[in-house]
């Protein structure tokens, strides 16, 4: 019998993030000295007083299914920050939590896109919004800001994009992968635009609580009642409490959307881990003097590898407002050779770094910009230090 994968699969690129982490993993396994640049993910341990909620959950035997969009205890935590942190308030049934705030941007877009919808993505954006957009079967219309407007786009610029079919837009602040934040003015323009428009906002604040230099995270679906009910907020434990294998993600939004997303999880993965639930009432709720600590530790690597970047010949970055990621423009090189061939791109640039000097990061093209780089430093000082010391010389053997 012929087997055939189906047309959809046979599209479908896998995640250039993980790709590259598993690439670096791979190397290191192997003895090289390679430094990681490329996970999006906090390299500390999981806070004792989490993982001590999980051991508990554990030996008090919750360890069987649950409600598939979550235990009550839990949705109360995610209502309660929302309250403290967004003053937003939540009912229940506006709350569905699933394997990873990846998974509820999947659960969502099965939910709410089909084929003839268009979906506004601003770009560089994080690389797996339009594959799955495009899995539901809708069309991702990506607006480019690049580094000249600090990665942020514009309402001019979102009216461009807007036609009869502009269901939705992605707004993802701070970003994944620039780090750029929006400011509070910035996000009500943004707001208006969607209200004005009536196109509902898909606000990923995944990294809401890791921002830098005095910038304050204001959530879109705060700005008003009639913006409330257009934004569908998606969020997670992962980034803020350094549980990225733990899978919490979840999301607020209109109970019709939070039941359907629910009703796909029913049919698919069922609840999402169990003990990890029990685990995220404890991050959310318990103290959060360790968040302050990672905070302050991401922001003063954040220096270090800005001012590393800028001091490179040919390289530009912007200061980021959050996240843990620097986006530099390395047009410079462009046209540069080695005696392997020539630098034309990103992926070019990349591949360059992993085999001359071991540094491994991820090119800007899978994020919508072939100009950049991603580079993590949620990596240790003398990493940073020693990776960028690493690709200035590998520049500088550039001709
Ligand atoms: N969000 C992280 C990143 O961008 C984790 C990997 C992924 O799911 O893409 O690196």
């Amino acid at each position: 019998m012929k087997r055939k994968l189906s047309e959809r699969a046979l599209g479908l690129a896998p995640s250039a993030t993980l790709a590259i982490s598993a690439k670096a993993k791979e190397l290191k396994a192997k003895g090289e000295d390679v430094i990681g640049f490329g996970a999006g993910e906090p390299d500390f341990d999981t806070p004792a007083n989490i993982k001590e909620a999980a051991i508990k959950a554990i030996n008090a035997g919750k360890t069987g299914y649950t409600d598939v969009g979550g235990i009550i205890e839990l949705k109360g935590a995610i209502i309660e920050k929302f309250k403290r942190d967004n003053d937003l308030s939540y009912e229940p049934s506006e709350i569905v939590v699933s394997c990873g705030g990846k998974h509820s941007f999947f659960n969502l877009s099965l939910a709410f896109f089909e084929p003839g919808d268009e979906v506004i993505i601003p770009a560089p954006y994080w690389v797996s919004y339009p594959p799955m957009v495009e899995l539901a079967g809708a069309k991702p219309v990506i607006v480019f800001a690049g580094v000249e407007k600090d990665f942020k786009v514009t309402v001019d610029d979102l009216k461009k994009a807007l036609t009869n079919k502009t269901k939705a837009i992605v707004f993802n602040s701070p970003s994944n992968p620039t780090g750029a934040g929006y400011t509070k003015e910035e996000t009500e323009k943004i707001a208006e635009f969607a209200v004005e428009n009536e196109i509902y906002v898909i606000s990923d604040e995944i990294y809401e609580k890791l921002i830098y230099g005095g910038f304050e995270h204001v959530s879109i679906a705060s700005l008003g009642k009639e913006i409330k009910d257009l934004t569908i907020v998606v969020n997670g434990i992962s980034k803020t409490y350094a549980t990225t294998g733990w899978r919490i993600g979840y999301t607020a939004g209109p109970k019709e959307l939070v039941s359907a997303m629910t009703r796909i999880q029913s049919q698919s993965t069922s609840n999402p881990t169990t003990i990890s639930q029990w685990a995220a009432i404890e991050a959310l709720s318990g103290p959060q003097d360790e968040v302050e600590k990672m905070r302050s530790t991401f922001e003063e690597r954040r220096s270090i590898m800005i001012e590393g970047l800028n001091d490179i010949e040919g390289v530009r970055c912007n200061w980021p407002q959050g996240a843990f990621y620097a986006f530099p423009n390395i047009s410079g090189v462009y046209g540069k050779s080695h005696p392997g061939g020539k630098i034309g791109g990103s992926l070019d640039f990349a591949s360059y770094l992993l085999s001359e000097v071991k540094v491994a990061l991820v090119p800007g093209l899978p994020f919508g910009d072939d100009n950049c780089i991603r580079l993590s430093y949620a990596s240790s000082v003398e990493d940073i230090r020693g990776g960028l010391e690493r690709i200035k010389e590998a520049v500088s053997r550039l001709s």
